[in-house]
């Protein structure tokens, strides 16, 4: 039995067209699994694709907003007519805003919420029957060290994150019978669109975050493919529950 063989399976990773959402579908790719990658930007999707398939297997971009249930619900059924299954799912799309708490409106509390969070928990619930269909699965949901630690500007987006590792658990123990493995990754500083935004806005950061990691370095994408292939695999199937940071050392030091 090869433990990291993923031919014939097919995966899902939302925000799959750039960032840490690429490198996640590149390390699930890498073990032959067919991907499909959910976004709002269709533009942005061409390259992500091409990486994809340059590892020989098939690619496919599917237009969806997964704060939305029915674009949820939709994105499963396109993969499923598209590729015949469901395997693996990644609950990765995310977005921040970066404000004091006494700050924030209603609306920007929900739009981080509901893209961070509910957004996960609406495609995990819409992938469910599809992966007892395909007599398991695997779900993957990304936190963050914000699913740890707190930080002043970071209130919406630390409790989305937080809310990320207790949903995890929540879901393991549901679908659990189903043979349907679900565990949450916790990224370190990662170099993407989302931190280079970051970066603009608060001075120091990216010094900061090389003399806190004891790696001494920021992640880039590809440091994510791992743990997905890992996650994803026959390798990790009694592994369900989790919050695994991948972070170069960032949360064991001071
Ligand atoms: P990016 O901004 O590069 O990627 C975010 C992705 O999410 C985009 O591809 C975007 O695609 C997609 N997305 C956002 N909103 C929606 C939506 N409503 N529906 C569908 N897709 C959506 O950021 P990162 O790669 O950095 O972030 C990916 C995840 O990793 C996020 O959950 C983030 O919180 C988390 N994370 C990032 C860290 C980092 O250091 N970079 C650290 C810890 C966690 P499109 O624009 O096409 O909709």
């Amino acid at each position: 039995m090869n433990l990291f063989d993923l031919t014939g399976r097919v995966a899902i990773v939302t925000g799959g067209n750039g960032g840490i959402g690429l490198g996640m579908a590149e390390g699930i790719a890498s073990l032959g699994a067919s991907i499909v990658i959910a976004g709002r930007n269709a533009g942005k999707a061409a390259t992500a694709l091409e990486a994809l398939r340059a590892h020989g297997v098939d690619a496919a971009f599917v237009t969806a907003d997964v704060t939305k249930k029915a674009e949820c619900v939709a994105l499963i059924q396109q993969t499923e007519a598209k590729f015949g299954r469901v395997d693996i799912l990644v609950n990765n799309a995310g977005t921040s805003i970066r404000k004091m708490p006494q700050d924030f409106t209603e609306e920007e509390w929900h739009h981080v919420m509901d893209t961070n969070l509910t957004s996960a928990f609406l495609c995990a619930q819409a992938a469910y029957h599809a992966m007892v269909r395909s007599g398991g699965g695997k779900m993957i949901n990304i936190g963050s060290m914000m699913s740890l630690f707190g930080a002043p500007y970071a209130t919406p987006y630390a409790s989305s994150k937080g809310g990320i590792v207790q949903m995890t658990r929540a879901l393991a123990t549901a679908w659990a019978k189903d043979n349907i493995q679900v565990n949450a990754v916790l990224p370190g500083w990662i170099d993407t669109d989302l931190t280079r935004r970051a970066r603009q806005q608060v001075q120091g950061l990216h010094d900061s975050v090389e003399k806190r990691t004891p790696h001494g370095r920021w992640g880039v994408p590809h440091d994510m493919a791992g743990i997905a292939a890992f996650l994803a695999s026959p390798a990790s199937d009694f592994v369900t529950g989790t919050a695994i940071p991948v972070d170069g050392g960032f949360s064991i030091g001071m």
